[in-house]
């Protein structure tokens, strides 16, 4: 594996080189290249780089391979003039090194997120990374919305630092029996609870250099949520959800603590816990924080809010939330289910922010926790992940009607689905889950604590 470093290496920075001498319209050319041309750049790769390559067919990077050699060779593509005909050759060597090196990263598992698997990241700007499948997105990968390198790479993915607006990403790979029930059923059940109607948050104002600001300090009814959670816990095992999804803000340290051993031990009931919980995000000393646990209760990523919401009580009287974020954005990669972001209430609207997360790092399950008076503007914004292949979760919670005032007619719905890709049949693809269908807040259980609306995405 000591040689194959350099290999990842070198393959970042061939990407690199790609990425600055071309731009789409050069892409646009090469998905038409003529037969005759395309046999004469194959001749030339072979001939080039004939260790490539047996009987005609690329052969498996090894170590015996991997020399300075080549290497040197490969660097030596790059160091000529960078005329059409070269262009054209370095994107073909760099599919055929993705094929070539595809064995090294089959079922990739990290323990840690790392921001590639290449170590010159920093120099080349390209975060090298396998490429998981997602079981929704189309064949030609949005071919017909974007011509680029990564249409032609099929197992490596990678990311472009210069253009994440400043973000750090980092990556946690799961490994490929993560969701064992839903490879079996042949579909992701995705579970989305409001979790109460009864989570009442304090919060503090403060003024400097004259802009209001809103702090939350703490959460009333802390036991109900708990209590919640704890049924909700019992409803997810029921319906065997895969993914499940809680509200903005309802968090709390102590509840997430309560929950980690709970997690850690053997289930009373025998039943295996959720594989992935996206728990209620905590609010606390200017960070609005997402952590997301696996069903033993370790934590799967964290992923701050970035963009403040605007608490607006008069046209006087508004405060921003006061919030301090570190720019990093953690993405979950997942065999089926592709690469997973959660972009929390207001991150989701900010449409800079989210056709980044769409078009740079090719995110296609895009988590949206909310604490939110109305659902309009979601379903507005999110209807550019459908030609991106990137399904959606909203969740919001019942707790706004207490907070906010607001009435119950507009908490209708209280979270949706979008569903793209593959057989997404609703016109506008949007699944809505209606309180009232369910009951939420209604019935006996009077503050949503077994309210899950579930989904099912195509799954292996
Ligand atoms: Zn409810």
């Amino acid at each position: 594996m000591f040689s194959l470093k350099y290999m990842f290496n070198m393959f970042a920075f061939l990407i690199r080189t790609a990425l600055d001498c071309t731009d789409e319209p050069f892409f646009e050319r090469y998905s038409a290249l003529e037969p005759e041309r395309w046999e004469e750049i194959n001749k030339d790769v072979k001939k080039f780089f004939p260790t490539l390559f047996y009987n005609g067919h690329i052969v498996q990077m090894s170590d015996s391979l991997c020399s300075k050699e080549l290497l040197e060779q490969l660097r030596a593509v790059v160091m000529g003039k960078k005329e059409e005909y070269d262009k054209q050759l370095l994107v073909l060597l760099l599919t055929i090194l993705d094929s070539s090196m595809s064995k090294y990263i089959e079922n990739y598992v990290t323990k840690e997120a790392i921001k590639g698997i290449n170590s010159n990241a920093d120099q080349t700007k390209v975060q090298l990374l396998p490429r998981v499948k997602c079981s929704w997105e189309h064949s030609n990968r949005g071919s017909c919305h974007y011509n680029g390198l990564i249409n032609y790479l099929n197992f490596f993915y990678f990311i472009d630092m210069n253009k994440t607006n400043g973000y750090e990403i980092w990556n946690q790979f799961l490994s490929d029996d993560t969701f064992s029930t839903a490879r079996k059923r042949k579909a992701l059940k995705i579970g989305m609870c409001p979790l109460t109607n009864q989570g009442n948050l304090n919060w503090t104002k403060e003024t400097r250099n004259g802009i209001g600001y809103f702090s939350i300090t703490d959460i009333e009814d802390k036991e109900i949520i708990e209590e919640n959670m704890l049924k909700l816990n019992v409803e997810l095992k029921k319906h065997q959800v895969d993914i499940a999804i809680m509200p903005e803000m309802l968090g709390n340290h102590q509840i997430e603590e309560n929950f980690k051993e709970i997690f850690s031990e053997f289930p009373d009931d025998g039943c295996e816990n959720c594989p992935l919980i996206v728990f209620p995000s905590i609010w606390s000393n200017h960070h609005n924080i997402v952590t997301v646990f696996n069903e033993q209760g370790d934590i799967v990523i964290q992923q701050e809010k970035q963009h403040p919401f605007l608490y607006t009580i008069s046209k006087d009287e508004r405060y921003l939330e006061d919030i301090q974020p570190e720019k990093k954005i953690s993405l979950i990669h997942c065999d089926g289910v592709g690469r997973i972001a959660i972009l929390i209430c207001k991150d989701a609207l900010m449409i800079e922010y989210i056709q980044m997360v769409l078009n740079i790092l090719k995110v296609t399950l895009l988590i949206i926790p909310s604490f939110s008076t109305g659902n309009y503007d979601f379903q507005e914004i999110v209807q550019c992940c459908r030609s991106a292949d990137c399904c959606v979760c909203w969740i919001n919670t019942c707790s706004v009607a207490n907070l906010n005032g607001a009435n119950n007619k507009k908490l209708e719905p209280i979270g949706f689905f979008l569903r793209c890709g593959k057989k997404s049949e609703l016109p506008d693809g949007i699944f809505r889950c209606n309180r009232k269908e369910q009951s939420c807040c209604n019935g006996e259980e009077r503050d949503c604590g077994r309210c899950v609306f579930t989904f099912d995405l195509p799954f292996g």
